[in-house]
Parts: structure tokens; C-alpha cells; sequence
């Protein structure tokens, strides 16, 4: 999946990168989904031409209500804020976190619009850098102007999910989901977990969007770093029990921003979030400006590779008592069964109509490649989020024996199976009329398939 985050650039430069997209998606024949990222009520510096180097000890004037670029006059960094009312929100002794809370500068006076500071953890200021002070954006909405014509460009642009930033409550997943409708399509929407407050009623925000993402740069400003790891656990355990999937994002690669290796601690990283129960890991600077954006994702394959090649969870296959009684997910626990239980099965081929059955699939980590066979191509790119799910797409077979047919080729050809290989086939009958999965064949293909 490729994120595009509306915080940065401009329509013309994401419609640029929707195109880029699509065409590698074109020429790779490989289905990529977009996420559309929407700022929600972010708080950010103001544009520049140049980051900006601060030292401890640096005054820094941020300048409420005003676009004022980010530069040094004199004897101190200026920059504006957009944001008139982060005036009346901090006070002197307050710290403002810039940056993912990479610099911290102190507040020493507010006078007028002018918010003079001091730098105390010094850094590189980059220009339309977020900010963020307790209890500060409070007066903006869930969803602003901007991310409603942003959500409409998502729906012009066919674009798969949409993410909210700073999710408080259910209510803001309810008013991002009116833009969208608004807007003219209901795209699946990812809630951004990074603000203290949503931790309150994370079940509950968690089971009304379709997805979470551990957005763990604003959390750690939030919450501190030392809470993002248990942090992490949680929001993928909700995301869990509401069979929502899950990115973890933020800081995964960092160090390859800059260079060509990635530190042991971020090594680790990777593989403790894809043992966590991970869906996707999310790479930002590191592919949005870092020096070898192809050598990250390379480096981000082979880690993740070699912690799912030794993954304790993987097949599993439980999940809380919520779901008991739940259909398609005893279909599901009953392939997780079927895969354990008969080593010789080489591939799990499943239906889906809406993709719920790749969700359900997608949470047992099966050991064996999984095929879901989508109907439309914009339910086979939603389906590219999931854990170890192989979307292609297949119009809903007219009988069985279409069906078997369907399957056997889709076996052939995306994985390369051979007659006389075991496979587990899953889907709901009848065909087409989008029924949660109810029914499992342990198959062999047979002579002549390929
Ligand atoms: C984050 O804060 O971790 C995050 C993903 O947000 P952003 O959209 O600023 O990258």
C-alpha cells in the first residue's frame, strides 16, 4: 500500500503520485492500494524553503494565527502557526513539542500573536513540521475544511482507504465517515491512534473504522515514549478483536533516512511489531525523502521476512470469545485447523465478495500462502492491507464445479501448484451473493490443471 499524506504537497503533486502508483502498478501487474492520509486537526509550523538547525538555548517566536515562513531574524527562529487560539492554549512554563517531539522548546511569554520560547532539546526544524502542546487544537474540528476537499480528491481519485489523523472519539470516525459520504464514496477509513484521549474508548473507535494505524510519532509526543511499546500491544489487540487491520507506523527504519543500514534496534523493531500481530508496517521519511528509499523497503522485506519464517503465532488461529457463534470466523479457525493438521496442504485459496473473509484469514497467520479471490479490482486492492493475503481478482464463479475450475488455475498460476498438490478452499454459497464464508474443501488438484 502506498500512503499519501495529505499534509505535505499539493493537489498537483498528489495527483501526480496517485499516477506514479497506478502505472507501477500497471507495469508490475501487482495490485497496490492508496491510502489517502488526512491531516485532522494537526497543528504545524508554517512552510519554508529550508529546514532550520536550533541549539539549546536558541529563542524561537511562533507566531499564532499567521503563515509566517519558518527563518532566522536576528537573534531568533520565527515561524507561523495557523492556529489563532494556540495563543490562549499555552502559557509561559509550558513545553510545545516540534517535530515528533524532536525539539522541545519552552514557553517563556506570550505576547499578543507572538509566543516567545526557548529551545531546550535542540534539532532540525523541517518546514510544516508538526506541533503539539497538551490540550492545545482543542477549538478544531475532527475533520477541518481541508480534509473535506482532500476526502473528495481521495474519491476522485479512486483511492482504497482514507486514514483520520487525531481520532479523539467514535464521533470523529462518524464525521470523517459523512465527509466521505459527502464526498461521494465510502472508502474504508483507518483511524490514527496517536492522541491520549482516544485511548479512552479505543475498542469502540477501533470497531467503528475499518482499520487502526499505531501512529506512534504523536502518541510518543502524547503519551511519552516509554507507553508506545504497551501502547502498540493494545491498539493491535483491539484491532484484533474487531478483526480490523492494523499499521504500525513511525520512526520503523529511521536511521536509513540517512543511511544505508538500519540500526540493530530498529531491526528488532520491525520484527517485535510483525510478531506483535502487525498487518502492515509503515515507512514515512525514510521513503518520502530519505537517501535510498528502494534499499528500505528491501532492507523492510528482508526483516520482516525472516521474523514471519520464525513467527510462534502464526497459525494460531484463536481469537476472543466475541467472535463465538460468528460463522465465517469458524470457517476461518476450521482452514487455521485444517492447514495444522494436514502438513502436506500447500495453499489456502478462499472467495470473498466484500473482503471480510481475507480479514478473518488474515488474523490466524496462516503458514502457507493465501490466495483471496476478489470480484471487483477495487476490493482486491483493499484486500493488498491484510497480513499475508495474496488478493487476485475472479468474477463470481455461476456453479461448483466453475468454482473448483477457478480455483485450481488461480492455484496454478499464482503459485505456481501442481497437480496432485492439497489445497484448503474456502468461500459462502451460494456464489456471489456475498454470504460469509460457510463452507471448506480440502481439495487435490487434479491431472490436466495448468
Ligand atoms: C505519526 O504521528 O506517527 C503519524 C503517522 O503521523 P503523520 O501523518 O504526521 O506521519
Amino acid at each position: 500500500m502506498a500512503r499519501i499524506n495529505f499534509s505535505h504537497g499539493d493537489p498537483q503533486s498528489w495527483g501526480q503520485l496517485t499516477q506514479a502508483v497506478r502505472a507501477a502498478q500497471q507495469a508490475t501487474g501487482k495490485p497496490v492500494a492508496i491510502l489517502g492520509d488526512l491531516q485532522g486537526p494537526k497543528l504545524r509550523i508554517a512552510d519554508a524553503d529550508a529546514p532550520l538547525e536550533l541549539a539549546r538555548g536558541d529563542k524561537l517566536t511562533i507566531v499564532a494565527g499567521s503563515h509566517e515562513p519558518l527563518r532566522r531574524e536576528y537573534d531568533r527562529a520565527i515561524v507561523g502557526c495557523s492556529y489563532p487560539a494556540l495563543i490562549d492554549e499555552v502559557q509561559p512554563g509550558d513545553r510545545v513539542y516540534l517535530r515528533d517531539g524532536e525539539i522541545d522548546v519552552l514557553v517563556e511569554a506570550v505576547r499578543g500573536a507572538r509566543i516567545e520560547t526557548e529551545v531546550r532539546g535542540g534539532g532540525l526544524l523541517t518546514p510544516r513540521a508538526g506541533l503539539h502542546a497538551i490540550g492545545a487544537g482543542a477549538q478544531l474540528d475532527a475533520v477541518t475544511d481541508a480534509d473535506r476537499t482532500n476526502a473528495r480528491f481521495a474519491v476522485e481519485h479512486g483511492m482504497d482507504y482514507v486514514a483520520l489523523s487525531f481520532v479523539r472519539t467514535i464521533d470523529d470516525v462518524e464525521a470523517a465517515r459523512e465527509a466521505l459520504a459527502a464526498a461521494g464514496r465510502e472508502i474504508p477509513l483507518i483511524a490514527k491512534i496517536e492522541t491520549a484521549v482516544a485511548l479512552n474508548s479505543l475498542p469502540e473507535i477501533v470497531s467503528a473504522a475499518d482499520g487502526a494505524m499505531v501512529a506512534r510519532g504523536d502518541l510518543g509526543v502524547e503519551v511519552g515514549p516509554a507507553e508506545v511499546p504497551v501502547l502498540q500491544r493494545g491498539i493491535i489487540d483491539a484491532a484484533g478483536r474487531s478483526l480490523a487491520p492494523v499499521i504500525i507506523a513511525t520512526q520503523m527504519l529511521e536511521s536509513m533516512v540517512q543511511r544505508t543500514r538500519p540500526t540493530r534496534a530498529e531491526a528488532s523493531d520491525v520484527a517485535n511489531a510483525v510478531w506483535d500481530g502487525a498487518d502492515a508496517l509503515m515507512l514515512s521519511a525514510e521513503t518520502a525523502v530519505g537517501r535510498g528509499p528502494v534499499e528500505t523497503v528491501e532492507m523492510m522485506d528482508a526483516i520482516i521476512r525472516s521474523a514471519e519464517a520464525n513467527d510462534p503465532a502464526r497459525g494460531a488461529g484463536s481469537l476472543p470469545g466475541a467472535w463465538v457463534g460468528d460463522i465465517g470466523r469458524t470457517i476461518a479457525w476450521a482452514v487455521a485447523a485444517a492447514v495444522e493438521q494436514h502438513p502436506d496442504v500447500k495453499a489456502v485459496i478462499a472467495f470473498t465478495g466484500s473482503g471480510r473473509s481475507g480479514r478473518l484469514i488474515a488474523k490466524d497467520r496462516l503458514p502457507v500462502p493465501t490466495v483471496v479471490l476478489a470480484p471487483s479490482p477495487e476490493i482486491q486492492q483493499r484486500l493488498q492491507l491484510l497480513w499475508g493475503v495474496r488478493p487476485a481478482l475472479c468474477e463470481p464463479p455461476d456453479s461448483l464445479e466453475e468454482m473448483l475450475g477457478d480455483v485450481e488455475r488461480a492455484a496454478v498460476r499464482e503459485l505456481g501448484l501442481r497437480p496432485g498438490d492439497r489445497i484448503v478452499i474456502t468461500g459462502g454459497l451460494p456464489l456471489g451473493q456475498n454470504q460469509p464464508s460457510n463452507f471448506l474443501k480440502l481439495h487435490i488438484i487434479p491431472p490436466g490443471v495448468g
